[in-house]
Formats: C-alpha cells, structure tokens, sequence
C-alpha cells in the first residue's frame, strides 16, 4: 500500500449507492448524526435472512447489527415459549 492517491477512487454520491460505489471512499457525508469522514463504500448481506446492504461502513454496521438483534429477537420467541418468559 503506498501514500498515493492517485489509485483511489473517490465516490461522490453522499445517497443511493449501487454496486459500482463498493470499495471507493467517501470522503465527507454530512448527516444529522454527525459528519462522517472517510468512509469506504460496503457491499455486505445477512447470513441468516441473506437481506443485502450497499452503502457507508458505518451504515452497513448497523444493517447487520440490525438484522443480528432481530434474528436473536425471533429466536428467543421460538426458544421461550416453553420457558414461561413469553405469554
Ligand atoms: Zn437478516
């Protein structure tokens, strides 16, 4: 890996990401979260529903952070009916 910049890509778009955005940098986004700095643009999907997210990093971790609260969330009402936690 070298210094240079020239080799990498810059993606302009701050919405509506596809396929060819996955691996350029997203050099400023402004969101009412805060602002966001150098994110890569991420092509990452579910193991458990195969649900699929094209976006910033940090979006993408909440995708499957998402998607793993919900899957525990179904399993935990499968696993509970017989445990008395579920009505
Ligand atoms: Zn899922």
């Amino acid at each position: 890996m070298s210094q240079g910049q020239n080799n990498e890509l810059v993606c302009e778009k701050t919405e509506d990401w596809d396929e060819d955005d996955v691996g350029k940098r997203i050099v400023k986004r402004v969101t009412s979260n805060g602002t966001y700095l150098n994110e890569l643009v991420v092509h990452v999907f579910c193991s458990i529903c195969a649900a699929s997210f094209i976006g910033p990093s940090r979006e993408a971790g909440g995708f499957l952070g998402g998607h793993e609260c919900l899957h525990a969330w179904e399993f935990g009402q499968v696993m509970g009916r017989d445990d008395g936690l579920t009505e």
